[in-house]
């Protein structure tokens, strides 16, 4: 089962992805995540990226497919969870080829619906397990013990350097300017499913498994 989860900034992407991962098996695919470690190595990808991200647009169609066409080769005999990427109409129709080249299809694109305002809140409290990435929240998802991973009892955690209100909103123009356009493109293949985003962790979690499981 291949799935895309979309969504603007904050929605709970990548909350719900790791969740599949945990609970399914699924291999979750963050363009967001590849690029951050294509900065962080110092690639010449990531040496593109740096500033864009940094200033919250988008990244070019040709290096996040890239990106996507290399990491789809490991998802064999795995469900993939597609995480912030299409973000463009031109990106959907690079992922069909991608998909289609390796007998893979799409089975649903979860749009988790949610209020702009409260994601300037969940995106200026994000916080990551600076060891397996596990997200957390200032308000709404601390640490079961503080400072310590749920996860993996890893103590350091770190804040991503485009999580500031500024740079949120011009990812949220950007989602609303590229992104949500290509929700009627998924619409036409009739596989578009809407989730309310605005519940808890778990009402999240246990719509997206209604729709899975259905
Ligand atoms: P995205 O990957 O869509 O950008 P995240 O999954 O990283 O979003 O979530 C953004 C922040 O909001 C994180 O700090 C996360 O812990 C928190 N969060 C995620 N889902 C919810 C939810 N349903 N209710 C409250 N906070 C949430
Ligand atoms: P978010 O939590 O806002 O959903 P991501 O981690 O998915 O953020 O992405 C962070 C940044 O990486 C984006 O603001 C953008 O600069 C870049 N990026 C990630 N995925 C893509 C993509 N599919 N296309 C273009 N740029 C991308
Ligand atoms: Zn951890």
């Amino acid at each position: 089962m291949d799935i895309i989860l979309l969504g603007p900034p904050g929605a709970g992407k990548g909350t719900q992805a790791q969740r599949l991962v945990a609970t399914r098996g699924m291999i979750q695919l963050s363009t967001g995540d590849m690029l951050r470690e294509a900065v962080a190595k110092g690639t010449p990808t990531g040496l593109k990226a740096k500033a864009v991200m940094e200033a919250g647009e988008l990244v070019s169609d040709a290096i996040v497919s890239a990106l996507i066409g290399e990491r789809l080769d490991s998802c064999v005999g795995h469900g993939a969870i597609f995480d912030g990427f299409p973000r463009t109409k031109h990106q959907a129709e690079a992922l069909e080829i991608l998909l289609g080249e390796r007998d893979r299809t799409l089975d649903h694109v979860i749009e988790l619906v949610v209020d702009e305002e409260a994601l300037v809140v969940r995106i200026t409290g994000r916080f990551t397990c600076a060891n397996c990435g596990a997200s957390y929240h200032d308000k709404f998802h601390l640490p079961k013990v503080e400072g310590t991973c749920d996860v993996c009892g890893h103590h350091e955690f770190k804040r991503r350097p485009d999580d500031n209100e500024q740079t949120v909103r011009t990812r949220m123009a950007e989602y609303r300017a590229k992104t949500a356009p290509i929700l009627p493109y998924y619409e036409e293949k009739g596989l578009v499913r809407r989730v309310d985003g605005m519940g808890s962790v778990e009402e999240v979690a246990a719509a997206i498994d209604a729709i899975l499981d259905g």
